[in-house]
């Protein structure tokens, strides 16, 4: 991993990734290469068709000022969502799909793309992909899912002070969740454990059962909800404090998130999400206690692709400037949750600690097979109740499963089951995390999780 000079714009080269690509073509103006024989070989495995129309949209979009698409864009979230609330039984002691008719539910916020491919929303191809069935439903199950979400941590955010113990909140916001959810796995429900880690613990933890330990004055705390719908997930969080001194710290995390928000769009290079949330989050420094200390975003955690009943479908969306996979774009009709961490009196960097709580099935391997009767016992009580989807050991309790440690020993080792151990700062430190899910629509970006809130 190595840094890049922030002020320079680097371009890759499109056929071997090379950095210092400096021929860019001639018709498009949008692909570099480093080479004239890399240039040739691009042209030939695809670059033709993909030029032609790259340059068509470049001129149609010259015609209409961003402006113009912006404020469209924005009216038609605006209409959208008063139609959609206006008839809305607004009670969160009934099912979402109760509270809304005819499966309709309220859209994310809308936002068009920035560059020529702001011209995507008004283009009919664009349009009509938008229209499949397919994709229509998915958009269906993460607004509910992100209605769920909305107001699962409304309940959360009124809830969580000072001397209430973790493990009452993250299962009352979980049991939220099902309730609002109204339907059982594998239709609908909580997506992962509900993360509720602690200062200088970043991600990944959540209370095992007889956990009691409880919020303390002086307490930061990322709460991280997940909620799916026939598979679709919502990845959603938000950090809360009770001592002012820490709000600049979540400000400039949220401020770093939304960046990367901001950035993201339609074949937009994940690097240049990390170099835009790196770029905010730096820029803000943090007073605490009379000494004043940068931000620094924790390098190693990052967000990612969301595939059905996959928390993670392969992508990695940096939260630095870092010199990997630096042709991989976001495309048409992916979900990606953005997430950011910011950290202060730490590293900047998080390590793995030993309790516990957060196991998957390793989806990356359907090769592998439990060696014996027990461990052939619960991984397919694992299949049964959470597919691919991380669960722990409270919701095993729930369930009255028994987990056998032996034959969950057995799964990790041979690397069916994986571990997601907490994650941590320096003891000391300070960490804050917000997180959105995000479609990259064929027409627009859809910011699904927003809410009044965050
Ligand atoms: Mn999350
Ligand atoms: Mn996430």
């Amino acid at each position: 991993m190595t840094s890049i000079d922030q002020k320079k714009e680097i371009f890759i080269c499109r056929e071997c990734d090379n950095v210092l690509a400096t021929l860019r073509c001639s018709q498009c103006k949008e692909a570099w290469y480093c080479s004239k024989t890399c240039q040739l070989s691009n042209w030939k495995s695809g670059h033709k068709e993909q030029c032609k129309k790259i340059a068509d949209e470049k001129k149609l979009a010259e015609s209409v000022p961003q402006a113009q698409i912006d404020d469209l864009v924005k009216q038609e979230y605006i209409e959208k969502n008063t139609n959609v609330r206006s008839n809305w039984k607004k009670d969160d002691s009934i099912a979402v799909n109760h509270q809304f008719s005819d499966n309709i539910y309220p859209c994310g916020e809308l936002v068009a793309y920035q560059d020529f491919r702001r011209i995507r929303y008004t283009n009919e191809e664009a349009r009509e992909r938008e229209r499949s069935e397919n994709f229509q439903e998915s958009l269906r199950n993460a607004r509910e899912a992100a209605e769920v979400h909305r107001q699962a941590r409304a309940w959360l955010q009124k809830e969580a002070k000072p001397g209430k113990r973790l493990i009452d909140l993250v299962e009352g916001v979980e049991s939220k969740v099902r309730h609002l959810c109204g339907s059982q796995f594998p239709e609908g429900g909580v997506a992962f454990p509900t993360g509720c880690s602690v200062n200088e613990v970043a991600a990944h933890y959540t209370p095992n059962p007889g956990d009691f330990r409880t919020i303390g004055q002086d307490d930061v705390v990322k709460f991280d909800i997940g909620v799916h719908k026939h598979g679709r997930i919502i990845d959603s969080a938000f950090t809360m404090c009770w001592n002012d001194k820490f709000k600049p710290l979540l400000e400039a995390v949220q401020e770093a998130t939304n960046a990367g928000i901001k950035t993201a769009g339609l074949d937009v290079r994940l690097y240049d999400i990390g170099a835009a949330v790196q770029e905010v989050m730096e820029s803000y420094e943090v007073e605490l206690d009379g000494v004043v200390y940068p931000v620094k975003c924790i390098e190693n955690l990052s967000g990612h692709d969301i595939g059905l009943y996959r928390i993670h479908s392969g992508k990695t969306v940096p939260i630095i400037k870092v010199e990997c996979d630096m042709n991989v774009r976001m495309e048409e009709m992916e979900f990606f949750a953005i997430e950011t961490f910011g950290s202060i009196k730490g590293e900047g960097y998080v390590n793995e600690t030993d309790d516990w709580s957060h196991f998957m099935i390793n989806y990356e391997r359907d090769d592998l097979f439990p060696r014996n009767k027990v461990s052939r016992k619960l991984f397919k009580e694992i299949q049964d109740n959470f597919k691919t989807l991380c669960w722990c050991p409270r919701y095993m309790e729930r369930i009255n499963i028994n987990v056998d440690k032996k034959a969950l020993d057995y799964l990790i080792r041979d690397e069916i089951v994986n571990p997601y151990p907490p994650l941590t700062d320096l003891p000391g430190s300070y960490t804050a995390q917000f997180e959105h899910t995000i479609c990259i629509r064929p027409t627009c970006k859809e910011i699904l999780s927003r809410g009044d809130d965050y």
